[in-house]
């Protein structure tokens, strides 16, 4: 690691990577995310997924613990190897563990535990004295590979750990914000600081934990190291924030936070139940994803209801403050019409720019909150329609 690196460095691996954070993004073994989105890969993996892969942790962590107690064994440490193939086999087949370079941590784990590294380590377990200096830095990097090697079947096991646990906690937050009556960024922050500061919600994390006593489970502590990033496309120059992690948990809070810093959120679909990231404040209820059941979106689904034989009722739009504002504009100047306080070009042009502000308020939070109220003031309608009627 050096103080400044280009875009093409970094790590991939599962156990050691980094991650480039910019904008509204996060890049990862070179694809590009939106902040949020590995948190909602996390949030969908299903019940029997998640079994596995603590399941298979498990057996990482046992085997991990039975080296550190008795010591080296050859056949242990076979096992121990194929122990962790099996974890990452099946980590391939699930889309949270594609941001990462398969390849390149098998072929981590396939040196570090290849018949011909055993022979080293054997070799280094059984030497009592090295003669030479040569001899001596030899031994040094065969034992640092040893240590990595028995420490393998621990980051395997945190990886399991760290996935569920972060699930549990997204599924939680997306409950509780869902709950709430606006989508904008400071109401994000308030959940946050309201769910994680619970002690009885985070006790309950620590004791869905299965292997509680020997791990640490959700922190939102971390430990990483961020360097910048120079990278270049096509002549033009951009600063990138690299972050450096060597456990799974540390990423998966750092998305979710800067996400939730960015207003992007998570929501569970009313139709289908999978969850879906939201990167503005706007009132979507259902996914855009390919509803398996009627081969359209769900989004789609909920448009036409005729599509479940009409037995949904199609979404509706509940009393936010900002829709209560825009209706309360909305009766006035209906009111000045029917009064004839306005023309008819002056009741559309009010119309049109009151439906705007709250369009607007919808899907940007600054504006929703530093700018719709001052817009949808009357004196600031009234300036609008005489400069627009007065043409
Ligand atoms: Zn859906």
């Amino acid at each position: 690691m050096k103080f400044i690196e280009n875009s093409n460095e970094g790590y991939h691996l599962y156990n050691r990577f980094s991650a480039d954070f910019s904008d509204d993004t996060v890049r990862l073994n070179n694809r590009n995310y939106p902040l949020g989105a590995v948190s909602k890969m996390a949030a969908n993996i299903s019940k029997s997924e998640m079994d596995e892969i603590l399941k298979l942790g498990g057996k990482a962590l046992n085997c991990y613990q039975t080296i550190s107690v008795l010591g080296y064994n050859r056949n242990v440490f076979l096992i121990h190897k194929d122990v962790i193939l099996d974890m990452l086999s099946y980590m391939k087949k699930l889309e949270i563990f594609q941001c990462f370079d398969y390849e390149e941590s098998k072929s981590l784990i396939d040196d570090l535990l290849s018949e011909e590294s055993l022979d080293q380590y054997e070799d280094f377990l059984s030497t009592e004295k090295p003669l030479t200096e040569e001899r001596v830095i030899e031994l040094k990097k065969i034992k640092k590979r040893y240590a990595y090697a028995i420490e393998l079947g621990l980051i395997y096991a945190y990886i399991g750990i760290d996935t569920a646990n972060f699930a549990t906690a997204v599924q939680n937050f997306t409950v509780m914000f869902m709950e709430k009556a606006s989508r904008q960024k400071s109401e994000l922050a308030k959940t946050a600081f309201e769910l994680f500061n619970d002690e009885l919600f985070m006790f309950f994390l620590e004791q869905s934990n299965p292997a509680v006593k020997s791990m640490w489970g959700f922190s939102v502590k971390s430990m990483n190291t961020v360097v910048p990033v120079i990278d270049e496309v096509n002549g033009e120059y951009k600063i990138l924030r690299r972050v450096y992690f060597s456990r799974m948990m540390d990423f998966f809070v750092m998305d979710f936070f800067e996400a939730l810093s960015h207003g992007h959120y998570l929501w569970q679909c009313g139709i289908c139940g999978k969850y879906f990231l939201m990167t503005t404040a706007h009132r979507q209820l259902y996914c855009e994803e390919k509803n398996p059941q009627y081969d359209v979106p769900c989004k789609y689904v909920d448009k036409h209801p005729e599509i479940t034989n009409g037995k949904k009722e199609s979404q509706k739009k509940s009393d936010t403050p900002i829709r209560i504002l825009w209706k309360k504009r909305d009766n006035t100047i209906r009111q000045r019409k029917s009064r004839h306080k306005y023309s008819d070009a002056e009741f559309e042009a009010a119309k049109e720019y009151i439906m705007d502000c709250y369009e607007q308020a919808q899907t940007n939070f600054d504006y929703a909150a530093e700018q719709y109220e001052k817009d949808m003031e009357l004196t600031a309608i009234d300036e609008y329609v005489r400069r627009i009627t007065d043409v």
